[in-house]
């Protein structure tokens, strides 16, 4: 079986001649790829702003849906662990936007990283979680 991967951001698709359009990696041509069958998996469209007060910009919230957002709630949880190294007592909410979400074992996961962290660091009797 011959696999050939390639890897880009499609730009453009021509359903009706069967190929899709990548973006140029440099400064070069977009390329033209060629398919028999065509799979859009391009993943969820996250919308924060459906549920009021989430959201890192608009809301009060930091989110670990993509590497940059992770990277963002890693500094954020950082910053409230130096608050409770100098003896504050804080509160750690961790959820899901909405019920339909299909995210809540990541969001389970979450408390239970930040509970073994908090223990680690000794200064989980301050943390509401
Ligand atoms: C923190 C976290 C933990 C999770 N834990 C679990 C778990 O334990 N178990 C579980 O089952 N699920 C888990 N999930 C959910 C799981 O990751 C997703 O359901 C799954 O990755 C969705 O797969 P997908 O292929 O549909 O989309 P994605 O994994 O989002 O992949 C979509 C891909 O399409 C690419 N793409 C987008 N637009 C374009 C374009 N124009 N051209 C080319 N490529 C494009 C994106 O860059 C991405 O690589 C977790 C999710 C998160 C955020």
């Amino acid at each position: 079986m011959h696999v050939n991967f390639v890897q880009g951001r499609v730009t453009e698709v021509h359903p009706d001649e069967r190929y899709v359009t990548l973006a140029p990696h440099q400064q070069g041509q977009p390329e033209r790829l060629d398919y028999d069958y065509l799979l859009i998996a391009t993943g969820p469209k996250l919308n924060f702003a459906a549920t009021p007060g989430l959201g890192h910009t608009e809301g009060h919230t930091v989110s670990i849906c993509t590497l940059d957002h992770a990277i963002e709630a890693r500094d954020s949880y950082l910053e409230q662990v130096q608050r409770l190294e100098k003896g504050e007592r804080l509160r750690f909410v961790v959820g899901t936007g909405h019920p339909g979400a299909t995210c809540q074992g990541a969001a389970l996961e979450y408390i239970s990283n930040i509970h073994k962290d908090l223990v680690r660091r000794r200064v989980r009797d301050r943390a509401e979680v």
